[in-house]
């Protein structure tokens, strides 16, 4: 089984053709339900009173949600915009709200979950849930600007307390004030994960592991229309399959970031969640086979 612990959101994504407001996001949303397609999969997380139910419903459709805790308030709140290009985006508000100084805990049937994701999320707050579990076989987490720019030295102690860290190059480069991304990798390494994953949007990710570094591309698509949550369903994928395969061996590990590629290519070709919850494992079958037959040379 594996656990997803992070942000569930309302967000407000202000995209060129469409603006969508208080859509079902966060970056637990989508790493559960990608993960979802491997493995049964619970979600740890808040949200207010005012999470509507029919999001409720699509949740529970799919993952486990004896971890979803309504709290008094408002849920937890996102604006962003991306440009023409939609490869930038610009955050034009975090709201915490039920978020803010919320303490987590670990429901008794997920405490033995060998396999953990802490999703974008306060850093704080994901350090103190990891050491809950009973026996974590493989755990990753993810982070933002804004806790990079807000709570830095967090970050870095949650980064010593999983094995895999997945950021985006431009996070990546912000944490560690570095420019070049094999500085990065080794700066985060230095700091205590043992696998870096850097993605870099529309180009895929490299990962990094001790000497190793394994480029992988993104699968390429000529009609993307809201790239929100593609690299959280990038990471739910790589970590959903890790676990429905029990294996963290470096062959596992790479073929779990191929599926990353792939369920974050599902994500950007439809607004919000639509391109996870209108998804068949069918699919994710085909267009496996289309991304090896593009690679191989
Ligand atoms: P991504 O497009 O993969 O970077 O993820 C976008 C998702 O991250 C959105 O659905 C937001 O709700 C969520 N998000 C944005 N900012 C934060 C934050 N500071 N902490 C946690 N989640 C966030």
């Amino acid at each position: 089984m594996l656990t997803v612990f992070g942000s569930t959101a309302l967000d407000t994504i202000r995209t060129p053709r469409k603006v969508l407001k208080n859509v079902l996001g966060g970056a637990a949303t989508f790493a559960a339900l990608s993960a979802s397609n491997f493995v049964d999969t619970g979600l740890i997380a808040v949200v207010g009173t005012d999470f509507p139910k029919k999001y409720q419903k699509i949740l529970s459709e799919n993952v486990d949600l004896k971890g979803l805790i309504v709290k008094q308030g408002k849920t937890f709140h996102y604006d962003g915009k991306f440009d023409n290009t939609l490869s930038t985006r610009e955050t034009i508000k975090t709201e915490l709200n039920v978020l803010q100084d919320f303490k987590p805990s670990v429901p008794e049937e997920y405490k033995k979950s060998q396999f953990v994701y802490l999703a974008n999320n306060d850093p704080d707050q994901n350090i103190n849930l990891i050491k809950e579990f009973d026996k974590v076989k493989f755990s990753m987490c993810d982070t933002i600007d804004f806790w990079i720019s807000t709570k830095r030295e967090s970050v870095i102690r949650m980064i010593k307390a999983v094995d895999a860290v997945v950021i985006n190059d431009e996070e990546a480069k912000l944490l560690t004030k570095e420019f070049n991304l094999i500085k990065c990798a080794k700066k985060i390494m230095k700091w205590g994960a043992k696998y870096v994953i850097i993605k870099k949007g529309e180009h895929g990710s490299l990962m990094f592991f001790d000497d190793v570094i394994f480029p992988s591309a993104g699968f390429s698509l000529e009609d993307v229309v809201d790239p929100t949550g593609a690299g959280d369903s990038f990471a739910g994928a790589m970590i959903g399959y890790l676990a429905s395969k029990k294996s963290t061996s470096l062959s596992s590990i790479k073929k779990a970031i191929v599926y990353g590629n792939v369920l974050g290519s599902f994500v950007v070709e439809k607004y919000g969640i639509d391109g996870l919850t209108q998804l068949k494992k069918l699919d994710i079958k085909n267009r496996m086979k289309l991304y090896e037959r593009m690679i191989r040379f």
